[in-house]
């Protein structure tokens, strides 16, 4: 089969191509980079075989020999493999390293180029590599060799008479050592400079300054550094906003099946998430009865809306009874499968909703949730002279911390909380939560961290991830 060598873009995921997009859809294997946007590989299929082969800090890297036998492997054994790398695959990206093995091994392949990090940093930081009158031409250059070295393959003279733009990928470490050269070979001290770190994503952070002080400059990688009169346009051209939450680090410790919704939003605003599921949703083989028996169906979390329709067959079955939820995240979990909740307490607590039934009165209700569920909702239903049937749909067992990400999560500057068993089971499993400010969703998860002797340092207003994240920005969290 064909393998793919497809670029996915600096980091914003507008950024990715149509074809990329199309292509990590129907691929058997993906062995991507780990430069890629956030939620690249969101439409991969479910039984694809994905690969970080860029692993660093959590993991080892993967050598360039090994992730190209990877791909050849793959590719001869018939499967539909992309392999997705940041920015373009030709451009200092060893796409052409793997080219060169596919066709050696009579693999078919294709390349699908990406948008670059050297236009699109710049560019995202109002610096057109080229302009009329200041730039007719512009470098790619590698900052990654030691320009002290005498086995350097750059000629610094060439490079410091080019009459252009020159724009270094890599080697922010190396900058020093790269202005000093070309300075010395008779470019400019004075020419502008930009540095532009994490380009396109929502923290982006551009540092304008000139060719004799890019040395003192303060930058991490990803960055690329540009060097050249167009530098200075940044100054009036500059566009782009940081995300609200720009410079703040958040942990989610919800169950990993359901924090993907929740990170994405807290990334595209800015953060650094750090994903720390304190528990995980084990289905349980529940028995559901019919549902046409009931006049009144009670769902009290998105969880339960998920487990309750993987049992439903028959949508018709959902028509008879009416159909109360604990609040608008369960029934914004109820809309995206077509079916309206009829009651909706603005208050997302067991209390709010037993408010919102009063003075109604049902013959028999069903109440489909967790096992370790509270049962304010039956005792009040059956106190006001129901018949009521409880079945459990799931539970919520405690997930291991690892220790890293206990670490990393304690370290955050906040750790978000979504429901009390987060709370308990993330306590059980770090054991404190000292460290991170505690947002919360709201009352009930507030009260479980009271229970543990923390006072929530915020508490959603809407009792809904999204408010979680709304409460989180108001609170001016961010430096943006
Ligand atoms: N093939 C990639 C480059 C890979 S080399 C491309 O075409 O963009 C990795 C280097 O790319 C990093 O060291 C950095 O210099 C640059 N880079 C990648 N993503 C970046 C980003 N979002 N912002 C700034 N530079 C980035």
């Amino acid at each position: 089969m064909t393998a793919y060598l497809v670029g996915a873009g600096p980091g914003d995921p507008g950024l990715l191509t149509a074809r990329a997009l199309e292509l990590i859809a129907q691929a058997d294997v993906i062995l991507h980079d780990r430069l890629i946007p956030a939620d690249a590989l969101a439409h991969a299929r479910e039984d694809a075989e994905i690969v970080d082969v860029g692993k660093v800090g959590g993991g080892e890297q993967t050598p360039q020999e090994e992730t190209t036998r990877l791909l050849v492997e793959h590719a001869r054994e018939g499967r539909t493999v992309v392999r997705l790398k940041g920015g373009d695959p030709f451009v200092f990206g060893r796409g052409g390293e793997e080219a060169a093995a596919l066709r050696e091994a009579g693999c078919p392949f294709e390349v699908v180029p990406g948008v670059t990090a050297g236009v699109a940093a710049a560019a995202y930081a109002g610096i057109p590599v080229t302009h009329r009158g200041l730039a007719s031409a512009v470098a790619f250059v590698t900052g990654h060799e030691d320009p002290d070295k005498p086995e350097t393959a750059i000629d610094w003279a060439a490079l410091a008479a080019f009459p252009g733009t020159l724009v270094f990928y890599m080697g922010v470490r190396q900058l020093p050592r790269i202005a000093e050269q070309l300075a010395a070979h008779g470019r400019d001290r004075g020419e502008p400079a930009a540095i532009v770190e994490r380009g396109t994503l929502p923290e982006q952070r551009t540092v304008r300054t000139t060719l004799g002080a890019l040395g003192e400059a303060d930058a991490s990688a990803p960055a690329v550094t540009i060097v050249g009169p167009v530098a200075g346009l940044h100054d009036d051209l500059a566009w782009f906003a940081p995300g609200p939450l720009a410079g703040i680090s958040v942990a989610v410790t919800r169950a990993r099946a359901q924090a993907s919704g929740l990170a994405a939003k807290l990334r595209a605003l800015g953060a650094e998430v750090i994903e720390a599921p304190a528990i995980r949703i084990d289905p349980l083989e529940a028995e559901l009865p019919d549902l046409r028996d009931y006049d009144l169906l009670v769902l009290t979390s998105p969880n339960g809306v998920e487990e309750l329709l993987r049992h439903v067959r028959d949508a018709r079955a959902l028509a008879g009874p009416t159909i109360a939820v604990i609040g608008p995240g369960t029934a914004a979990a109820l809309r995206a499968h077509g079916v309206e909740a009829d009651v909706v307490p603005s208050r997302a607590v067991g209390e709010g909703l037993v408010e919102a039934l009063a003075g109604r009165t049902f013959s028999r209700a069903l109440v489909a949730r967790a096992e370790e569920a509270r049962d304010v909702v039956p005792d009040a239903l059956r106190a006001a002279g129901a018949y009521v049937d409880v079945v459990a749909l799931y539970r919520t067992v405690a997930e291991p911390l690892p220790e890293r990400e206990r670490e990393r999560a304690l370290g955050a500057d906040w750790a978000t909380f979504t429901s009390a068993s987060s709370v308990r089971n993330f306590h059980a499993a770090a054991g404190t939560l000292d460290g991170p400010l505690l947002a919360s969703i709201g009352p009930v998860t507030s009260a479980a961290l009271r229970e543990l002797g923390h006072e929530p340092d915020l508490e959603a207003a809407d009792h809904t991830p999204d408010g979680l994240v709304a409460a989180l920005v108001a609170s001016g969290a961010g430096r943006g």
